[in-house]
C-alpha cells in the first residue's frame, strides 16, 4: 500500500512534469511570432485610385516598409501574401497565411470615399464572436497601430468591427465578420485585421501621407511598431525598444486619504512603477513598484485629505538583472476631499435635520442612516447644492453619517465618512 502510494505520487509528478515539459517544448519549437502582411489588391485589381495614385502600389510599398522595420526585432518571422503585382483572391491570401503558420494577418489598405472630405485612418478588427481571442487580440493590435497612425497626423476615425450584412454566421450561429479576410483568418484560427491607412480620395491625405516613399515608409513603420508593441517584440540589444508606455485610465479618491489608480497593462512589462507629486511638472517621487506583469491598479494610502496629487505610471521590464523602464504616462490629477463635519438637530420624534459644512471639491453629499452605531448603514439621500438634509423617517434610534463626492477620472472621488452622529446628539 505504502509503495503503491509512493508510486502513485511518482507517476503523478511525472505526469505533471511531462505536461509542463510538453508546453515548454512547444514554446521552444515555435519561438518566432509569425506575422503575415497582406498588401491589398494587385494585378488587374488596382484597388481605389485618386489624386494620381493607385491603391495596389501603395499597399505593396507600405507592406514592404513594414516588413523591413519588423525584421529589426527579435523573434519574429514576416511573410507577405503577395510579392509582386499580381492578383490574388481572398481565399488564396488566407491559405498563404495559414501555410506560413500565421499568428496574425495584417491586411494593408488605403481608403476611398465619394466625399472628397473623408480623411484619416481606421482599423477593422474581428468581432468577439466564435473565437473571442481573435477579437480581443485583434482589438489590441488595431488600437496599437491606430495610435501610431494618428501620431503621424492622420485623423482618428477609430477602430471598428463590422458584422455580415447578409446575416452570415459562424458555425455556432453567431454573426460572422463582414470582411472576408477577417472572417477567413478567424476560421483558420488567428486574428486578421484591416488597416485603412488614409484616404486616396482626399487631397490632403494623399499629399501628406500617401505621395512618395518617405510618407509610405512612415505608415509601414507605424504598422510595424504597433505590431511589435502589441506582441512585446524587442529589438536586438535593447530590451525597452518596444516597451510601450502606458496611460492612466482611472484616477479617483477612494477615501479622504487614499487615491485609486488604474492603467493599461503593456505587453512585455514585468511590472509598473507609480510616481506621485503635488505639482504637475516636477517633484515626482516613486510611491510604489508593483512586480506583476498584469498589474493594472494601485491604491495609494499615503495621501492626505484636501490635497491635490498628480500621478504618473511607467512599465518596466527586466533584462537579466537590469531594470529597463518605458517612458512615463501622461500625468493625471486627483483632488482628495475632506470628510464632512456634521451636526444633528432633532425636529420631532420622526424628523431629524442633518447639517454639514461645505467641503471643498465636493459636488454632492451622500447621507447614510443606521439603527445601530456599528450597524449596516443605508444610503438614504444624495444632496446637491445644499448643506443639510431633513430625514422624515427617523426611527427611535437613528445614526447618521455623511460623505462627500466629487469627480475623478473615469469615476467618482469620495471623501471618508463623517463621524457618526445619532438622533439626539448635537
Ligand atoms: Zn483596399
Amino acid at each position: 500500500m505504502k509503495y503503491m502510494k509512493k508510486l502513485m505520487a511518482v507517476l503523478l509528478m511525472t505526469a505533471i512534469f511531462v505536461v509542463s515539459g510538453a508546453q515548454e517544448e512547444s514554446a521552444k519549437t515555435k519561438t518566432d511570432l509569425v506575422v503575415v502582411l497582406d498588401a491589398g489588391h494587385g494585378g488587374y485589381d488596382t484597388g481605389a485610385t485618386g489624386n494620381g495614385l493607385q491603391e495596389k502600389q501603395l499597399t505593396y510599398k507600405i507592406a514592404q516598409y513594414c516588413k523591413a522595420e519588423l525584421e529589426k526585432y527579435n523573434g519574429v518571422s514576416v511573410y507577405m501574401t503577395r510579392s509582386n503585382d499580381s492578383f490574388i483572391s481572398i481565399n488564396r491570401r488566407i491559405s498563404e497565411a495559414t501555410k506560413a503558420k500565421a499568428d496574425v494577418l495584417v491586411s494593408i489598405h488605403i481608403n476611398s470615399a465619394p466625399s472628397a472630405d473623408a480623411k484619416g485612418a481606421e482599423v477593422y478588427y474581428p468581432n468577439s464572436n466564435y473565437r473571442p481571442f481573435c477579437g480581443s487580440k485583434g482589438q489590441r493590435l488595431a488600437s496599437a497601430i491606430q495610435k501610431n497612425l494618428v501620431n503621424l497626423g492622420l485623423r482618428n476615425r477609430g477602430i471598428k468591427t463590422l458584422n455580415s450584412m447578409s446575416g452570415n454566421t459562424y458555425s455556432d450561429g453567431s454573426a460572422a465578420d463582414y470582411y472576408g479576410i477577417i472572417r477567413g483568418a478567424k476560421l483558420a484560427g488567428y486574428p486578421g485585421i484591416i488597416v485603412e491607412h488614409a484616404f486616396i480620395s482626399n487631397a490632403s491625405d494623399a499629399k501628406e501621407h500617401l505621395a512618395g516613399n518617405y510618407a509610405l515608409r512612415q505608415l509601414g513603420i507605424a504598422d510595424a511598431k504597433g505590431i511589435a508593441a502589441c506582441y512585446g517584440l524587442k529589438k536586438t540589444g535593447s530590451a525597452t525598444a518596444s516597451l510601450e508606455k502606458t496611460e492612466i485610465t482611472k484616477l479617483t479618491g477612494k477615501s479622504s486619504s487614499s487615491a485609486y489608480i488604474e492603467w493599461d497593462t503593456v505587453d512585455g512589462a514585468n511590472g509598473y512603477e507609480i510616481y506621485r507629486s503635488t505639482s504637475r511638472y516636477s517633484g515626482y517621487k516613486q510611491v510604489a513598484a508593483i512586480k506583476k506583469r498584469n498589474a493594472g491598479a494601485y491604491t495609494d494610502k499615503s495621501v492626505k485629505a484636501g490635497k491635490t496629487y498628480f500621478y504618473k505610471v511607467r512599465p518596466y521590464c527586466m533584462s537579466g538583472n537590469k531594470k529597463m523602464t518605458a517612458s512615463f504616462s501622461k500625468a493625471q490629477k486627483v483632488r482628495l476631499i475632506k470628510k464632512p463635519i456634521i451636526s444633528i438637530g432633532t425636529l420631532s420624534s420622526s424628523q431629524v435635520k442633518i447639517k454639514w459644512k461645505e467641503v471643498s471639491g465636493a459636488k454632492r453629499y451622500e447621507i447614510y442612516r443606521s439603527t445601530a452605531q456599528d450597524g449596516k448603514y443605508q444610503k438614504i439621500a444624495v444632496v446637491e447644492n445644499r448643506l443639510s438634509f431633513k430625514d422624515t423617517k427617523a426611527g427611535k434610534k437613528s445614526y447618521y453619517k455623511v460623505r462627500a463626492a466629487g469627480s475623478g477620472i473615469n469615476g467618482n472621488t469620495y471623501s471618508s465618512y463623517s463621524k457618526v452622529k445619532w438622533k439626539g446628539s448635537k
